[in-house]
């Protein structure tokens, strides 16, 4: 082994012009990633490390090409959950995307008022139509539900007046960091905990209501499940209560399912924004990228004067959404008006794909199997499979479906689905007992094709 010297590196110049050929990058991106990466390599060999060039070429190519793998792009979603928080949760339909391309590339009237020629109100027309759908007094949106529960919290919980009260078994972690105690304490509320984990009585409740009450807060416990000697009061006996002593009853309901999801597919019941206002919650927040099936936002509903107050809060500014995301999730809120009376003709694709039968998704793979033909490296079939919701949503339902199967030979279960990860286009499914799948109820009918082009590209 022969040690290098220094001035075998590879010049970054000529590396990095070599690398722009076959990675198409932006030049200086990639003149600072070699600068960085032969950095390190010069400090390994001046520390004594035995190194030679075509292994510094090799790696720093590698690690290029992860970087470059990194920018966002689209991904085909073969692993069966529809509101993948990793792959972006929910997908748009076409009047939503048509409609933020054409907000996007030109001016708009997003705080302008067009019959008067004066200065008008943002998200107005949303407004309505969320008030309108929900069957609420008034609505308002911010960037996503944690940022909605910590503008309510902030309004509703400051100086003395602080106390929020909370079941224990509510004091949920959401993933990605969202803690109902750390939400509680960033907003500077002070989380006063009721019940016990399995059951919270509404004498719970009412005993720990004092002056310094500000606000009731239920959560709802979508990412995980609770059975057996549970219980809880309703919301309607919560509502009582509070309104008893005067006091606000705030709900984060998460997932915000808008319709009866349960009446698409066989999943459990997910709660709805309309029904906690209807049973007396004072405000709901949720998301508009989970079951909703918009984009990434989070949507407050309820009295009136609680939503104004909100607005007026210095911190609703540094919340709110820009005009790409209230043209989507405003062409969403539309999509279900429209289609309020017949939610099977929705264009709300994560709806869609929830409720698409098996008999249609056995019918493209057996298309899709077709296309591919037969293979020399393995066998390919198609296969009952289950999807889920995913998002921290609904943990026990399980939705049948159906998925292509790979039981791959002369080629790794890994480097199959590592091959396709970093395949044009990325596709993501996952290993089951021994076999790779691509479930078809992720996967659109317009990315059909791809699949089949890639399987016996990689498997013929
Ligand atoms: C998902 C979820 C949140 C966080 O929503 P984001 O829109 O991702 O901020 C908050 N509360 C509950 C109950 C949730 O399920």
């Amino acid at each position: 082994m022969i040690t290098m010297s220094l001035r075998e590196l590879p010049s970054v110049e000529k590396f990095a012009n070599s690398l722009s050929k076959i990675i198409s990058l932006p030049k200086p991106l990639i003149i600072g990633f070699v600068r960085r990466e032969l950095d390190g390599w010069r400090q390994q060999i001046l520390d004594g490390k035995e190194v030679n060039r075509e292994e510094i070429e090799t790696s720093v190519t590698e690690n290029l090409n992860h970087f470059a793998a990194s920018k966002l792009k689209p991904v085909i979603n073969g692993t069966g959950v529809l509101i993948h928080t990793n792959l972006g949760r929910s997908p748009l339909g076409k009047t939503a995307a048509d409609a933020l391309v054409n907000i996007a590339t030109g001016y708009s009237n997003l705080e302008f008022n067009l019959p008067e020629g004066t200065r008008g109100k943002r998200a107005g027309y949303l407004e309505t139509a969320l008030a309108c759908l929900l069957d609420a007094e008034a609505s308002t949106v911010v960037n996503n539900c944690a940022a909605a529960l910590i503008v309510i919290l902030r309004h509703l919980a400051n100086g003395e007046k602080n106390e929020v009260i909370v079941s224990r078994g509510e004091l949920v972690e959401i993933g990605g960091g969202f803690r109902i105690p750390e939400i509680l304490e960033t907003s500077g509320a002070k989380l006063v905990e009721v019940g016990a984990t399995n059951k919270t009585h509404l004498s719970d409740y009412a005993n720990a209501i004092t002056p310094n009450t500000a606000l009731i807060l239920k959560v709802h416990r979508s990412n995980f499940y609770m059975g057996g000697f549970t219980a809880e009061p309703e919301a309607s006996e919560l509502s009582a209560l509070a309104h008893e002593h005067g006091i606000p009853l705030v709900e984060d309901i998460g997932s915000g399912a808008l319709m009866n999801t349960d009446e698409l597919a066989p999943i459990d019941h997910e709660p709805t924004p309309q029904a906690s206002l209807k049973n007396g919650i004072d405000l709901v927040c949720f998301s508009g990228d989970k079951l909703l099936g918009g984009p990434q936002s989070g949507i407050i509903a309820g009295k009136s004067d609680l939503i104004a107050g909100i607005k007026n809060e210095p911190f609703f500014r540094a919340v709110r959404c820009d005009k790409l995301i209230l043209t989507v999730l405003q062409e969403s809120i539309d999509e279900y008006l429209r289609t309020q009376s017949d939610p099977s003709q929705t264009d709300i694709p994560t709806l869609r794909n929830l409720a698409e039968t098996t008999q249609k998704l056995q019918a493209r793979a057996d298309v899709i199997l077709s296309k591919i033909g037969e293979i020399t490296k393995g066998e390919i079939t198609s296969a009952n499979s289950t999807a889920t919701t995913g998002g921290g949503t609904m943990p026990t339902s399980q939705i049948p479906s159906i998925a292509l199967s790979v039981n791959p030979t002369g080629i790794s279960l890994n480097q199959l689905s590592r091959s396709l990860r970093t395949g044009k286009p990325a596709i993501v499914g996952y290993t089951d007992q021994e076999k790779f799948c691509l479930d078809l109820r992720t996967i659109f009918p317009w990315q059909d094709d791809a699949i089949a082009s890639q399987l016996r590209t990689i498997l013929a």
